[in-house]
């Protein structure tokens, strides 16, 4: 009964097949889609070796494709020697060198069309500017810089000369910086005077000033670029000026060759569930994920206008803005605001301005402006849009209904990517040219990627619906090479639940009849009410669904009889909280998915707690929900005060 109701809303019957008229324009056709994956199965390796001598321009050929006998660490086409900045940039001057790299929109609304050759110049300057400071070859770099090209060009210079570089978010506060700069043991900081945001100071340079002030030893210097013009305290022999720095420099710069496992990056996960790690990511491998999944999921071609609305402090700021667009030599638009400002049609405004094609973005970004109403949308064409994409977190089919329609204009396929900071790049997501899609669900691991879903035994979860844990059976070239400093902990939290080859994602999963994927949540997220596994995910759809509340949160709290029950925080649209309203949403769960998904409680809420990348903690909510003390680091949190307001509710 209760079961049955379960099922059936899991399964979601709305399926969309890629507009023909979409297929007839696309670059990769469903048979080319088809023929990769059948290279794939046949051949893993040979399929990947194919993929990387055709997409990466590499000084030294590899010989050696995968090496697997230290796993799980392991190498893809160690033996072959590559600069990623150079794929990013000098390759294209010929045929390219005057098209826009870059469309930069500041935050106050200013434009500026970087081209190939200007990007290239500026990087070199930058590089040389680097070298002259001391930072060489496998020294780290920490930058910490609004989402502006400048982010990039210190990212691409760092590649350029083979320098790690560890991004580091613009509104982490200062306790965060330091903490990634001495786990990093950086060199160098880049950082900026501020920056605004929304029409907002943010203080960089005074943030990175309280950071050094203690800890942080290995720093020798700190470049600053002058953005914001607000007055900062420079400290002599250490703090430069970006500018003075490259006043005379060449705009030429012979790229450093690396080995293809060179490292290319160290980048902190945000920390939704607990001490940040520092995964450390290779070149070869790395770049070839991004080059690959830019062509084949959004159907990247040259005429596109791409625009990722993540911020470079992300992973998905990395392969989705730094490196995946310029390797592909495409155009692409860069945003230093929120979407909210001056207006919350910033992002309409700015797709229609930029001609933009393909829009990726978070869900959370798009409960927050559907919320707004469509009349934001409706005051600019749209037209141009060719496909959408979202990622971060589960979106709820509501979302994803509203996304392809007021958005899309039911003409853009829409490509929920999952993927993870470690796992480099998309791993299970539609393509757009070739995937039916449906609101929720992931689709199909990609040519060449092994997904899978194990239950604790490590058997192969094969009924259809039924959650497990999410695991890659296979290494992929871009996944990542181990936690900065911390082999064992690599070890311990990605292959420490079966073996040395199998990839432990931290999140749930199942598939439907068709073999789409859906992801559940975290693992430690799923509530288990009287033997009845559930993702949070599914009741916080129901409860997205209803038409007085915007964004829910769902987590579980024991319970003596049930084992476990639901708490659900609740944002409303418009609505004032009420006891009848908390008992309507109540019996509309109870409705949507069955009595046993009925929340034991409904605390209404401003706001939830989430993670500067818009991520729901809801670690902290399950501590709130069952009037637990709060010992864990708060400080990452976009909104920390909401914490207070949540647990006074609930007092
Ligand atoms: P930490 O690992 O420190 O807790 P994090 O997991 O939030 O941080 P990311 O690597 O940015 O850091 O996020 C990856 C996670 O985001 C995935 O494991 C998954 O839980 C979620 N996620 C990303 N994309 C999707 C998607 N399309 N659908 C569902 N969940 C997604
Ligand atoms: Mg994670």
């Amino acid at each position: 009964m209760a079961d049955n109701k379960i099922e059936s809303v899991l399964r979601e019957d709305r399926q969309f097949d890629p507009p023909q008229a979409f297929v007839d324009g696309a670059t990769l056709k469903p048979a080319d889609v088809d023929a990769l994956r059948k290279a794939a199965a046949e051949d893993h390796e040979g399929f990947w070796a194919d993929q990387a001598r055709e997409k990466i321009d590499w000084h030294k050929p590899f010989t050696q494709v995968l090496d697997d006998s230290d796993a799980p660490f392991f190498k893809w086409f160690a033996d072959g020697e590559l600069n990623v900045s150079y794929n990013c940039l000098d390759r294209h001057l010929d045929t390219k060198g005057d098209k826009t790299a870059i469309i930069f929109e500041g935050d106050d609304g200013e434009v500026e069309h970087i081209s190939y050759r200007e990007l290239h110049a500026r990087v070199c300057r930058f590089a040389n500017a680097l070298k002259a400071k001391g930072l060489g070859k496998g020294d780290r770099a920490v930058i910490y810089l609004p989402n502006i090209p400048q982010a990039a060009v210190a990212m691409l210079a760092c590649a350029r000369i083979g320098a790690i570089h560890s991004v580091v978010f613009g509104g982490f506060s200062a306790v965060s910086l330091r903490d990634r700069i001495d786990d990093a043991e950086a060199k160098m900081l880049i950082t900026a005077d501020g920056n605004y945001r929304g029409g907002k100071l943010i203080p960089l340079k005074e943030t990175a000033d309280k950071a050094l002030s203690e800890g942080c030893k290995t720093i020798e210097t700190v470049m600053v670029y002058k953005r914001s013009g607000a007055d900062v305290t420079m400290a002599d022999g250490r703090d430069v000026w970006w500018h003075d720095a490259v006043d005379g420099e060449s705009d030429q710069c012979e790229p450093e060759w690396v080995s293809a496992e060179h490292p290319l990056f160290i980048l902190y996960t945000s920390g939704s569930t607990g001490k940040p790690k520092g995964i450390q990511h290779s070149s070869g491998g790395y770049l070839l994920g991004a080059i690959c999944t830019c062509r084949w999921v959004f159907d990247y071609g040259d005429d596109d206008v791409f625009w990722c609305t993540a911020d470079v402090g992300w992973v998905t700021g990395h392969t989705y803005i730094t490196y995946g667009p310029t390797a592909c030599g495409g155009t692409q638009v860069m945003f230093e605001g929120v979407p909210t400002y001056p207006e919350p049609d910033r992002f309409w405004k700015m797709v229609d301005t930029h001609q933009v094609t393909i829009f990726y973005t978070a869900p959370t970004a798009i409960r927050a402006l559907m919320k707004h109403g469509d009349e934001y949308p409706q005051r600019h064409a749209l037209d141009s849009l060719r496909v959408l994409g979202t990622v971060g977190e589960p979106i709820n089919p509501e979302a994803w209904m509203w996304y392809r329609e007021v958005i899309g204009q039911e003409r853009c396929p829409i490509v929920d990517t999952w993927w993870q900071t470690e796992t480099g790049g998309h791993m299970i997501t539609p393509i757009a040219s070739a995937t039916p899609t449906k609101p929720g669900s992931v689709a199909h691991a990609l040519p060449g990627i092994a997904a899978d879903i194990l239950d604790e035994s490590g058997a192969p979860v094969t009924d259809a619906n039924a959650g497990g844990i999410l695991v890659m059976t296979k290494p992929w070239p871009y996944m990542l090479r181990t936690i900065w400093g911390d082999p064992e902990r690599y070890k311990d939290t990605y292959f420490g639940m079966f073996d040395a080859h199998t990839y432990v994602a931290g999140d749930s999963a199942q598939r439907d009849e068709q073999g789409n994927f859906r992801i559940l949540g975290r693992i430690d997220d799923v509530v288990n009410i009287s033997g009845h596994r559930m993702g949070t995910m599914e009741v916080e759809s129901a409860l997205v669904a209803h038409k007085a509340v915007a964004e829910a949160a769902v987590v579980s709290r024991p319970h003596e009889i049930k084992g476990e029950c639901i708490v659900a925080f609740v944002i409303l649209k418009n609505d004032d909280p009420s006891d009848d309203l908390a008992k309507e949403l109540r019996d509309w769960v109870s409705e949507q998915l069955g009595a046993i998904a009925k929340p034991e409680e409904i605390r209404f809420a401003d706001g939830l707690p989430k993670t500067r990348s818009g991520k729901i903690m809801r670690r902290l909510l399950r501590t709130v929900a069952r009037d637990e003390e709060i010992t864990s680091d708060v400080s990452t949190l976009e909104n920390p005060q909401i914490i207070d307001q949540l647990q006074a509710k609930g007092s």
